[in-house]
């Protein structure tokens, strides 16, 4: 149906649509990006030359409201990527009944190669070729990998001096003091926690029998390891780009999260100091963890990490993709008929979206929420989403991915049919 990128995501749509009665209307709107920007962003370096670099931003469906989804500063963007991430953001809000559309832009380039006065400059630059694509009402950015809330502010600024007017609506993901809401965050793990515990409650199990291993400790990963661990999981294993560690009894996951903070590696902190003696360890890579006998994998770093090749050795009964993309569709065949669990990133990661939502009616009210409220709100609409994904795929005897977009289209139709189709036009 789409083009090249998209190909993994579509298979999982082609699965989603033999459940759904959807009108051709629908299916036609969703088969192309409503609008593609590509631009040209030159910079002013710091030794006084001028470079150009690549910027796009995709509005994919606006249907079901103002377009939202995050910008990425990576050397692999691409208008074919930004279009499929659009493509996805556009099935996340609608399963999380969102009033947003799917949206995504990008900046090809290596964050780590600028300095951090020209990341300003080519941040503002950015803004200054998207500024009429965007909008409260149009098109909302938020951060994506590699950008961060203090680049949103500079974004928000630009826009603000551009229109003349402080608009903190027009970008979420901001420093609370621009605007920013407060558990934004930790708003991804927060999610991804009440997604966990309602799931494995449904399935009969607690916290208490639950060995976790999770890949990646970063903002997603090492947030909810710790919150995993404060409701008694027990993790066993966690890794960053460098490697991993596995200890049998458990980790002691705030320690671990105090020497992250201090900008060490996990493989070489766990072990200096007073708290690595205390439990037996062993220092693992990260396709062994991938593969370890826990009974909760969570993967939360990169796309594309379980695929056919390690699919037929995962171990762990529930998969929870807290990373986008991080099963293939052909491993996810694998697993499915190994009888193992997928939760989908659209339902598992919706947590930065949702809070970014907050974040949104927050700046267009004015008033702001206490971080108890946030999580309060954030619990419910998850936990309320989770569940109506799970009576799915109980009833239809479907798996969690096709049964999330399954819901996802059910409400894209609802808003193609709300503004009339062939069916009401012709009868
Ligand atoms: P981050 O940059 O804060 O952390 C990424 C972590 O992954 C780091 O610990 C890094 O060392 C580790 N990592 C990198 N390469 C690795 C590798 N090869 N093997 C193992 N670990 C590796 O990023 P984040 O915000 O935590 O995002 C992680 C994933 O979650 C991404 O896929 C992102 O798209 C997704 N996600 C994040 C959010 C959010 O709000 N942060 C929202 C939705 C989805």
């Amino acid at each position: 149906m789409l083009h090249s990128t998209l190909s993994d995501a579509n298979l999982r749509l082609e699965k989603a649509l033999r459940y759904v009665t959807i009108s051709n209307d629908a299916i036609e709107r969703l088969k192309y990006p409503k609008a593609s920007l590509c631009v040209s962003i030159p910079v002013r370096m710091d030794d006084g030359s001028l470079r150009v670099f690549q910027g796009y931003r995709v509005r994919y469906d606006d249907t079901r409201g103002p377009t939202k989804g995050g910008v990425r500063f990576h050397p692999n963007v691409s208008l074919d990527e930004v279009q499929s991430l659009a493509f996805w953001m556009t099935f996340k809000c609608a399963a999380l009944n969102l009033p947003f559309g799917g949206a995504k832009g990008g900046i090809t380039i290596n964050p780590k190669d600028f300095s951090k006065f020209e990341l300003e400059r080519l941040s503002r630059g950015y803004v200054d070729a998207i500024a009429n694509f965007i909008g409260p009402d149009v098109d909302i950015p938020a951060p994506d990998v590699y950008t961060n809330p203090m680049i949103m502010g500079w974004m928000m600024d630009q826009y603000s001096i551009i229109r003349r007017k402080i608009t903190p609506a027009v970008v979420t993901g901001k420093p609370i003091s621009m605007g920013g809401s407060l558990g934004r965050e930790t708003a991804t793990a927060m999610g991804a926690f009440f997604v966990i515990h309602t799931l494995m409650e449904k399935l009969g199990r607690t916290s208490t029998d639950l060995t976790v291993a999770i890949q990646g400790f970063g903002n997603a990963g090492g947030v909810l390891a710790e919150l995993l661990a404060k409701a008694n999981y027990r993790v066993v294993a966690v890794s960053d780009s460098q490697g991993g560690i596995y200890a049998k009894t458990g980790l002691d996951i705030p320690s671990i999260r105090q020497y992250k903070e201090s900008s060490r590696g996990i493989k070489a902190v766990y072990c200096e100091g007073t708290v690595c003696n205390i439990v037996e360890h062993r220092v693992i890579t990260n396709a062994e963890l991938l593969e370890l006998d826990v009974d909760i994998l969570i993967p939360a770093a990169l796309e594309n990490q379980i695929t056919e090749e390690n699919a037929p050795r995962i171990k762990a009964p529930y998969i929870f993709e807290v990373a986008n993309g991080p099963v293939t569709s052909a491993a996810d065949e694998i697993l499915e008929q190994r009888g193992i669990q997928v939760f989908p990133d659209i339902l598992v990661n919706a947590g930065g979206v949702t809070v970014s939502y907050f974040e949104w009616v927050q700046n267009r009210s004015g008033y702001y929420w206490s971080l108890n409220e946030v999580n309060s709100r954030l619990q419910e609409r998850i936990v309320e989403e989770t569940n109506r994904i799970w009576d799915l795929s109980q009833d239809l005897g479907i798996s969690m991915r096709t049964a999330a977009y399954v819901h996802a289209l059910n409400r894209l139709e609802d808003a193609v049919q709300a503004k009339g189709t062939r069916d009401y036009y012709m009868s």
